[in-house]
């Protein structure tokens, strides 16, 4: 289908993905409507490394000046033991202009999100709740609470849990680790590392990773539940902002669309957190629907991007097992072998370019398109 700016779109969620949405098809000169049930864009951090590719794709909307300006740049991923540092990933190695990770609370990202949609006459319909989803013929009958309307495109960006993907039939795939990971916000008195510093600590049973948001306040995430007991000793916390644990799932659909309805994002993949790549590649999603929206393609969109989740959720699940396993094998793994691998600058290179989010297909449109929503 060709959407025009005549074209009734709707984008259910304004999370990280629908508000991409909502942006590119903005600065495209469609008008979508976004909306969402909450009140607002979510108080807690969430997913907070923001990759090269992203930046790249949020650059012409002028989302990636803000968030630069708002971010912590991390250089160095450190992976040690209590004891000893193992190896160190070092961003400078990325042949990229954004040669680095950019730690940003999801909330915040959000946030510059709504904010320009506002700034540009279109802000989300907050408290706006998706009830119920009905094909009809090729447009789409939605309950917005007591209001019934017509669609032509429904984008389904409501998350993990997603009311369109269910509305539709398509099933959502995969499973469910038994076992809760834990993290925590905090402010900390003292860390003995600079604070462009990722760093994972592995200890026996176990790995902490702590991802500094600016100076002396960061995310400790735990593959133990009881993160505050699992931080490294070397770790002074003065406050706890925010603490969470969440279970890890693998979940794909296998079609990312019916007629002109379209998955993106969590209702369509969902993985572990492990490389910082869900929301990413969600946003990623968006970013391309939006373009072949645009382009009359919007049936090539399950083609090109089913394939590049599927890799990601294969990606994150061999790290996750052997980050989280017990076993004697994987700690040999851990602290031994993958010291001597990965401290040479081709395999460095090779899976920097991952986390970077740079080895699914570039963004054909990017430098063609007017920059504002
Ligand atoms: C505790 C926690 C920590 C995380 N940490 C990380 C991390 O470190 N790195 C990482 O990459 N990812 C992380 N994630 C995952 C990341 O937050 C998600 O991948 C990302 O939020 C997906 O964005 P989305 O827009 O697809 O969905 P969501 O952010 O879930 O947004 C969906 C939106 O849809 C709205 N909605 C749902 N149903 C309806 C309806 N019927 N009508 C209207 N609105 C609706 C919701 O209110 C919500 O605002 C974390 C998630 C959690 C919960």
């Amino acid at each position: 289908m060709q959407v025009t700016q005549q074209t009734r779109i709707l984008i259910v969620g304004a999370g990280p993905v629908g508000l991409s949405a909502a942006v590119e098809l903005r600065r495209r000169g469609m008008t979508p409507r976004i909306i969402d049930r909450d009140p607002g864009p979510a108080p807690e951090s969430r997913a907070l490394a923001v990759n090269p590719r992203t930046l790249e794709i949020l650059e012409p909307s002028g989302a990636t000046d803000r968030m630069l300006a708002r971010g912590n740049r991390i250089h160095h991923m450190i992976v040690r033991t209590p004891e000893r540092e193992l190896f160190r990933f070092n961003t400078k190695n990325l042949h990229h202009r954004f040669n680095f990770l950019l730690a940003l609370a999801q909330s915040e990202t959000e946030q510059i999100l709504a904010e320009l949609l506002g700034e540009a006459g279109h802000p989300v319909e907050w408290q706006h709740e998706l009830t119920d989803l009905q094909a009809d013929g090729e447009a789409f009958r939605c309950a917005i609470g007591p209001q019934e309307e017509i669609f032509d495109v429904v984008v389904g960006a409501d998350g993990a849990h997603s009311l369109v993907r269910k509305s539709l039939g398509i099933e959502f795939t995969g499973e469910s680790l038994p076992e809760a990971w834990g993290l925590a916000d905090v402010e900390l008195e003292s860390w003995p590392f600079p604070w462009d510093c990722g760093v994972a600590t592995l200890s026996d049973d176990y790995v902490c990773a702590f991802f500094p948001l600016r100076e002396g306040f960061g995310r400790f995430v735990s593959s133990r539940a009881d993160i505050m007991d699992s931080l490294p000793p070397d770790a002074r916390v003065s406050k706890i902002v925010w603490q969470s644990e969440f279970h890890i799932s693998y979940r794909q659909v296998e079609t990312y669309q019916q007629g002109n309805a379209f998955l993106a994002g969590d209702a369509a993949h969902i993985h572990s957190p492990v490389g910082g790549r869900g929301m990413n590649l969600g946003i990623e999603d968006a970013a391309w629907l939006a373009y072949l929206l645009c382009e009359g393609r919007a049936g090539e969109y399950t083609h090109l991007r089913h394939g590049p989740g599927a890799q990601v959720l294969k990606m994150t699940s061999a790290p996750t097992h052997l980050l989280a396993s017990r076993s004697v094998w994987a700690r040999f793994l851990r602290t031994v072998v993958l010291p001597l691998v990965f401290g040479r600058p081709l395999v460095q290179r090779f899976l920097l370019s991952r986390m970077a989010g740079l080895d699914t297909p570039a963004p054909p449109w990017l430098g063609h398109f007017p920059s504002k929503p």
